[in-house]
């Protein structure tokens, strides 16, 4: 067959360890997943009650348009149903983005040490990849932007950045967005939103506004807690989503997992309590780091890249065999760091505690 010759070049997403497989090839009872920035707390118990009573019928195909959830969306974001657009996950609005605007005649522009998908899918297309070398976890904007072509169709700049943690300021943003040419697509992809708390941090929505060229990507997946039903959502003006709708899958929004989105907006208190929760469990991780001696890089988000100098395989196997799966860093750019994701006070005093057997044995 002919396949494309860039896909023979790529190798599937490799996922976090899954529980049961590492239950099975360990014999342990009990393992905790800080692995892939899940929501320790689960999801809503608003959530879950609605989904003992969702409408019965798997044999009815979604709502193509998603209109409870899109209604819900609207009202919360105070946009219009017409600047929304659904995705089973944004993973799939990433890959919507880059099947309508990147081909092997455009470029694409993303920081080197970012979330893996937006390489992935620009080389699934063919098309040229800028990687940008960060600035101490921070996407270098000024590179970025001299790094734009007469071929660059689309920048994506994630913030909080997945896998540093890091956020860029309002002022940044704001002067990188002035310089970028109306005709390039810029992806904001925010799915630590959330989380955030940092002052400086900007209203991305009501960036939309004001920059005709701006997508802004979130997701139900993290602090939602509801990554397994794939909901995310992208935002941005009516021409923006009008040209992208075509190229996005008619049911890729699956019943179950609007009927959970629309109600879990309607949580906010959840989400606060979680927020909350994440920056207690944060604390723990700095004064650990503090004590230790060791790098990180401040996070707006519900994980820590902390760098261990020594081997991250290393450090992740020895928190594997006790029963803590967390993010090696080799795969993310960062070798001789771990991404671990803020779990429970329980769940983090009993990673930091097997973290330091495995320093203090280094
Ligand atoms: C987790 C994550 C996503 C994907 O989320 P889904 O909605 O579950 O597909 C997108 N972007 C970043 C930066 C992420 O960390």
């Amino acid at each position: 067959m002919r396949w494309k010759e860039q896909l023979l070049t790529l190798t599937p997403y490799k996922p976090g360890k899954s529980i049961e497989s590492v239950k099975r090839e360990y014999n342990l009872d009990n393992i905790v997943k800080l692995a892939s920035n899940e929501n320790p707390f689960g999801s809503s118990k608003k959530v879950l009650e609605a989904l003992q009573t969702a409408p019965a019928s798997l044999a009815i195909y979604p709502d193509g348009y998603a209109t409870a959830l899109r209604e819900e969306l609207a009202a919360f974001l105070h946009v219009n149903e017409e600047e929304i657009i659904l995705g089973n996950g944004s993973d799939n609005l990433i890959q919507m983005i880059s099947r309508a605007l990147l081909h092997p005649n455009a470029s694409t522009i993303m920081s080197e040490h970012t979330f893996s998908q937006y390489k992935h899918n620009a080389v699934i297309e063919g098309t040229v990849i800028k990687e940008i070398p960060d600035k101490d976890g921070e996407h270098d904007l000024k590179a970025m932007l001299e790094a734009i072509d007469e071929k660059t169709n689309v920048i994506w700049v994630c913030s909080p950045n997945n896998p540093t943690g890091t956020y860029i300021p309002e002022e940044r943003l704001t002067r990188f967005l002035d310089q970028v040419p109306e005709h390039i697509l810029i992806v904001l992809d925010e799915a630590y939103y959330e989380y955030v708390t940092a002052e400086d941090y900007y209203d991305s929505i009501s960036l939309t506004r004001k920059y005709p060229n701006l997508i802004v990507l979130r997701t139900f997946s993290k602090i939602y807690g509801l990554a397994s039903l794939r909901v995310g959502y992208g935002v941005a003006n009516r021409a923006i989503i009008k040209a992208l709708e075509p190229a996005r899958e008619p049911f890729n929004a699956n019943s179950l997992g609007q009927l959970a989105a629309a109600v879990a907006i309607r949580d906010q208190e959840f989400v606060q309590f979680c927020r909350e929760q994440n920056r207690q469990g944060l604390a723990q991780y700095y004064d650990f780091c503090e004590q230790r001696n060791l790098k990180y890089y401040p996070t707006q988000t519900n994980f820590i890249l902390i760098d261990l100098e020594v081997d991250s395989d290393e450090a992740f196997q020895y928190l594997l065999e006790r029963g803590y799966i967390v993010r090696s860093g080799k795969a993310l750019g960062f070798p001789t760091a771990i991404r671990i994701t803020v779990g429970t006070k329980e769940q983090n005093e009993g990673l930091l505690s097997a973290l330091s057997d495995f320093l203090n044995k280094n």
